[in-house]
């Protein structure tokens, strides 16, 4: 079993005819493939072999190359045409190439060593040995990474034992245990010992972009965009700025200023509204309270809440009477969402928590409360919870 991998002599061959020498569980084994296994931080290669597709390729036990293909139509013998998803290929060997040259620049003129890499979908992420680094110096490596873009450095490769790979300037030291050491050198950039695919000159990058940080282990994570990618983010981000624009009839000058304006009145609105709001449901409740039936002459108000109040505004406008049992329920969100309030001389008459269960088992509610007030969550309609409610109210009479 080997699957010998033909993309270290040919990085750019997109397809070639294999022999299949075994269909098992864990994937085909080929007697030579194009396809790259994950590894290294860079993503398995996809694609088609003997025309079913390829999923993903991984390095099995012993380290052979295992291609997990859907279904395989073929058998072990057969010759099948084994082809890349270029696009997916390509994009690995761009961002990955990005990150041998990020790396350098920032060991080189930042001072700034790489602890981790790895290439997701869309985007690059460079783990750093920093627990800050200013945005203009991210800008500044940005700069300086498309400048080695520009210029267009060739690469080339050389194997070279342990005991000389040593003596070299190495930005990082050599993690694999084998006698001999595949080192990539980026001409004037960058070298370093690595098994993964890269681009042949550091123009076919095309553009390098910063897209921001975060933070992995107390260490700075910053994160890149590389080549189409890039060209698709600052495109969307164009077209999302065009559109605030014409949302906010901006210039894209002004767009941040008459944003700012916007949100401190939507805020202002906000506040206007909920205080409108509270006023409402006080009157809402004086009015149903002024046609309460009365329960040992406190008032019982049993509500069905309406849609534009919310639970806090019914709470609010409870607290300010001094008698009342007050059971108030709505559906939102596809919840039951209840309270009871039980102010002045109603507290004699129900105690909330010894009825709890014959109050919220009907509707399978959670919740609670303090004081004279309780709330929570449950399922059903409203009517189920009055009617436990009343139930409880009457039976304790
Ligand atoms: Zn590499």
């Amino acid at each position: 079993m080997n699957s010998s991998p033909v993309f270290y002599e040919e990085p750019y061959l997109k397809s070639l005819e294999a022999t299949v020498v075994a269909v098992t569980e864990e994937g085909v084994v080929l007697d030579k493939t194009v396809c790259y296994p994950e590894g290294g931080g860079q993503s398995g290669d996809r694609g088609s072999v003997g025309g079913c597709p390829l999923l993903d390729t991984v390095k099995g036990k012993d380290g052979v190359i295992l291609h997990k293909v859907e279904k395989p139509s073929f058998a072990v013998g057969d010759t099948v045409l084994v082809e890349l998803d270029w696009d997916h290929r390509y994009h690995y060997m761009q961002m990955h190439t990005a990150q041998h040259v990020a790396s350098g620049i920032m060991h080189s003129l930042f001072s700034i060593g790489t602890v981790s890499v790895h290439q997701g979908e869309s985007l690059l992420t460079i783990e750093t040995d920093q627990d800050e680094i200013p945005s203009l110096t991210c800008y500044a490596i940005e700069d300086k990474v498309n400048q080695s873009v520009r210029e267009g450095h060739p690469l080339r490769y050389e194997v070279q034992s342990q005991k000389d790979v040593l003596k070299l300037p190495l930005r990082r030291s050599v993690k694999v245990e084998s006698e001999e050491v595949r080192l990539v050198i980026i001409q004037d950039v960058d070298i370093a010992a690595c098994g993964g695919l890269h681009l042949a000159n550091t123009s076919e990058v095309v553009l390098f972009q910063y897209e921001g940080q975060e933070k992995l282990r107390g260490h700075v994570r910053l994160i890149f965009s590389v080549g189409k990618e890039a060209k698709k983010r600052i495109r969307e981000n164009k077209a999302m700025v065009e559109q605030l624009c014409t949302l906010h009839s901006a210039q894209r000058d002004t767009l941040l200023e008459v944003e700012t304006r916007f949100m401190d009145q939507v805020a202002q609105t906000r506040y206007l509204l909920g205080k409108k709001s509270e006023r409402v449901a006080s009157l809402m409740l004086s009015s149903l309270v002024g046609k309460a039936d009365l329960v040992k002459e406190v008032p019982l108000v049993l509500w069905e809440v309406e849609e534009d109040i919310d639970m806090k505004q019914v709470a609010t406008a409870f607290i300010q009477v001094e008698d009342l049992a007050l059971c108030a329920a709505k559906v939102e969100k596809g919840k039951l969402l209840w309270m009871v309030g039980l102010a002045g001389k109603a507290s004699t008459l129900v105690d909330f928590n010894a009825s709890r269960k014959q109050l919220l088992d009907p509707i399978s509610g959670k919740g609670g409360g303090k004081g004279s007030l309780f709330q929570g969550v449950g399922t059903g309609v409203p009517k189920t919870f009055f009617s436990s409610f009343t139930k409880v109210l009457y039976g304790n009479d």
